[in-house]
């Protein structure tokens, strides 16, 4: 099926699509699986190919869900998982990939990252990234949370420059990756991944997203998701757990925000004037 979702490049321009679908919190409550097992593979069909879990998300319970949701499926789709920083060691990489693979019942990761910086050296979770590129278990490495002195370092560790993409909090209301973050990924070609675009549902009550929404018959949620995905450089991964919501999430891909709507939500959602240090969930 062609889809109508805008892609981005990776570093070594492979292209991937502008909207994705996370899972966090999935997999966690039998009563909702059926809901969440037709959402993805809802998403999956209407374009949002790209898949982001975790070995943390419900203890390896949302990997499993994933890994049947991908069923007949997984050559469509763009894989992404994140190891623990606690298992970011030559070796724990190693095994904690191999677990992942296992539990997505699959033989390779699209993409691979780093959940966040821990004690280990950057140098060798690098290697061990790299090890897992050279044998095929994982197709590209990156990481998340980092700031953007964690990334100065991470490119000047050995190997560091292969690093894809850098996944953060990024949404209308959590601007601060515009003032540095993000105008040093774009100087290095490398994509932004905008995690809880639409600020893991907990938008204002009332803002100016409220009057746009109105306006055009859409949500806020869509507003927000729109404002996200109308940034270069960047692509997202909301996380929906009903059809519905992943059907209005694929709506607001093809919402075109104009000038006058950017600007009313700049003078609500201020852009950073100064270093704000990275948020993270
Ligand atoms: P999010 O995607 O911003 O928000 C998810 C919440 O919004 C859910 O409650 C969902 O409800 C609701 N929602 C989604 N689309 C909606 C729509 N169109 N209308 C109304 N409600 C809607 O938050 P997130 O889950 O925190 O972030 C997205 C993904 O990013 C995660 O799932 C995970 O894969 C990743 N993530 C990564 C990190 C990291 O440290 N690297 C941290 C946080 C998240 P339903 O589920 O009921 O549909």
């Amino acid at each position: 099926m062609t889809s109508d979702i805008a892609s981005v490049s990776l570093p070594d321009g492979e292209r991937i699509p502008k909207l994705g679908q996370g899972t966090w919190e999935m997999g966690e409550q039998p009563a909702r699986r059926a809901s969440e097992l037709a959402a993805l593979r809802c998403g999956i069909e209407l374009g949002m190919t790209l898949i982001d879990t975790a070995e943390m998300y419900g203890d390896g319970a949302t990997e499993s869900l994933v890994g049947d949701a991908l069923e007949g499926l997984r050559d469509q789709v763009f894989l992404v998982s994140k190891v623990y920083p606690h298992n970011a060691s030559r070796r724990g990489v190693i095994a904690a990939c191999e677990r992942s693979l296992k539990r997505l019942k699959t033989d390779r990761l699209d993409l691979y990252l780093l959940h966040w910086r821990g004690s280990v050296p950057l140098a060798e979770t690098v290697e061990a990234f790299e090890t897992l590129r050279s044998t095929g278990k994982i197709r590209h490495w990156g990481v998340s949370n980092f700031d953007t002195d964690d990334m100065e370092e991470l490119v000047a560790a050995p190997g560091g420059e292969a690093c894809a993409t850098n996944q953060i909090l990024y949404n209308v209301a959590r601007r601060g990756p515009e003032f540095d973050l993000l105008p040093w990924l774009a100087a290095r070609k490398m994509p932004a991944m905008a995690y809880s675009p639409v600020d893991h549902g907990r938008l204002p009550k009332r803002s100016p997203l409220d009057d746009i929404a109105d306006a055009r018959g859409v949500s806020v949620f869509q507003v927000a998701l729109a404002w996200v995905l109308q940034k270069p450089g960047v692509f997202a991964i909301p996380k929906a757990g009903r059809v519905e919501h992943v059907r209005d999430n694929h709506r607001a891909s093809q919402l075109q925000l104009d000038a006058h709507e950017f600007a009313a939500i700049d003078a609500y959602f201020k852009p950073p004037r100064s270093k704000r240090p990275l948020e993270m969930l």
